[in-house]
């Protein structure tokens, strides 16, 4: 491959990046792809214990994956399908349903490792010709020439990666995708301005091993500082272990930090109230900043954003990587339609279609998280009231609850 000229590099190996990457080598294999990804080494899935990174893979998710033949890469059974999720109000009484029966649905999706996702998407990557997969290549500087960009990773790297030689030689491409992540580099280069949303919550994420199997539910509490997550996880021989996401207000986020496992896990099964008995044993801990961002434009001269690089959400939801999964299908399809008409991918027409459908639809979800988030943060008696009815209301609407669960399915 003619690592001098690409027709398209992708910044970010992320689970975005990656698939986006994946998606188009398969549909062009006539296309030259670059997917540059900083760091030099990818941690391999763990054997014999849990990733705590998960994420909800919607239906329309597993279908881009199944396309790219990732899925079936996941081995081990590590895609826990979730037939219920449960959300309650951890002030009032107020509490709702979704099972996937409700929709004539096998499942409501799956719970999926990090890991296991980005593995399973390199190991696509690595088999297809027409994609080049470079590691350790952080993107530092650029510049464009003749609707060519050029891009240089981070100086102290050059002479690491393989191919690159020490006289700075650079890639080349016309169309740049920007999958960077919430602090994009590309966002930055591009001078393109992200609307910024603190929560002041951090997430701490951690795999809890529960007295009581999770029976395949998805588990929601709202707590008045923020919402606490049990999700269901598979593969290692037991239903008693789930991936907890505690978003929590920074106060006690920093008490919960310092505190010792057994501390941790005593205080964990009292904010679960104990619906999956007492919790065991806790991993290790980590911590994520929260916070909203959401790109002014998702395009600049011969380039694009996808992914966190364009939209970043509380993950209260559960759907920041089924959007940029979302935004992965629809810029392949513009770039499809592209070719079909004789455009060059990097056409402003082209990437501009891909804005206009995708942007409304990432401020919309953006908007209701945030109203989620002050809604069940909101402590005075009306909102209680409020938020307990709905929740009630909904709980008893079949149709209300079909309608929620195929709007998050389609994500
Ligand atoms: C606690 C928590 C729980 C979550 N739970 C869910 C969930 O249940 N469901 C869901 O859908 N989403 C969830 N999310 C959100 C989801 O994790 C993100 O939306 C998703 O990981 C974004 O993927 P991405 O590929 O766009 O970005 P990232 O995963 O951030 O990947 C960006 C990649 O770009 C690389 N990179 C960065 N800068 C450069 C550079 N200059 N040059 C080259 N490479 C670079 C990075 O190394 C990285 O590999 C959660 C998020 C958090 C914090």
């Amino acid at each position: 491959m003619n690592r001098q000229r690409m027709d398209i590099a992708i910044v970010g190996g992320g689970m975005v990046g990656l698939a986006q990457a994946a998606l188009l080598a398969v549909r062009h294999p006539q296309l030259q792809v670059a997917l540059l990804e900083a760091s030099a080494e990818v941690a391999p899935v763990p054997a014999d214990q849990y990733d705590p990174r998960v994420v909800a893979l919607t239906q329309s998710s597993r279908e881009l994956l199944d396309e790219v033949g990732a899925w079936g890469e996941f081995g081990g059974g590590r895609a826990c399908p979730y037939t219920e999720m449960r959300v309650w109000d951890a002030e009032g009484t107020g509490s709702v349903r979704f099972n996937s029966r409700d929709v004539q649905l096998p499942n409501l999706g799956h719970i999926v490792e990090n890991s296991v996702v980005v593995s399973a998407l390199r190991r696509r990557l690595e088999a297809l010709p027409n994609v080049e997969l470079v590691n350790g290549f952080r993107l530092e500087t650029w510049w464009r020439d003749c609707g060519l960009w050029h891009l240089q990773p981070r100086s102290d790297r050059i002479n690491v990666i393989e191919g690159l030689e020490e006289n700075g030689e650079i890639l080349r491409t016309r169309l740049l995708i920007g999958a960077d992540g919430a602090r994009s580099r590309v966002r930055d280069l591009l001078r393109i301005r992200a609307r910024e949303t603190v929560y002041n919550q951090t997430a701490l994420v951690c795999v809890a091993r529960c007295e009581k199997t999770h029976g395949h539910t998805a588990w929601q509490r709202f707590l008045k500082t923020g919402p606490l997550a049990f999700l269901p996880l598979a593969g290692l021989g037991d239903e008693n272990h789930c991936a907890v996401v505690w978003s929590a207000d920074e106060a006690l986020a920093r008490e919960l930090v310092m505190l010792d496992d057994n501390a941790f896990a005593l205080n964990l099964e009292k904010a679960f109230e104990s619906r999956l008995g007492g919790v065991e044993s806790v991993s290790e801990r980590f911590s994520f900043p929260l916070r909203a961002r959401h790109a002014e434009s998702y395009y600049g001269p011969g380039a694009v954003l996808i992914g966190d690089a364009a939209h970043s959400i509380h993950p209260l939801a559960g759907q920041g990587v089924n959007l940029g999964l979302q935004d992965v299908t629809v810029l392949s399809e513009e770039i499809a339609r592209a070719l079909k008409r004789g455009l060059e991918p990097s056409d402003p027409s082209v990437l501009a279609r891909y804005q206009r459908r995708r942007r409304g639809d990432n401020a919309a979800t953006l908007k209701a998280m945030s109203t989620f988030k002050s809604l069940f943060g909101a402590g005075d008696l009306h909102w209680r009231w409020l938020r307990n009815t709905g929740l009630s209301m909904v709980d008893a609407s079949p149709l209300l609850k079909k309608r929620i669960i195929l709007r998050a399915m389609a994500v």
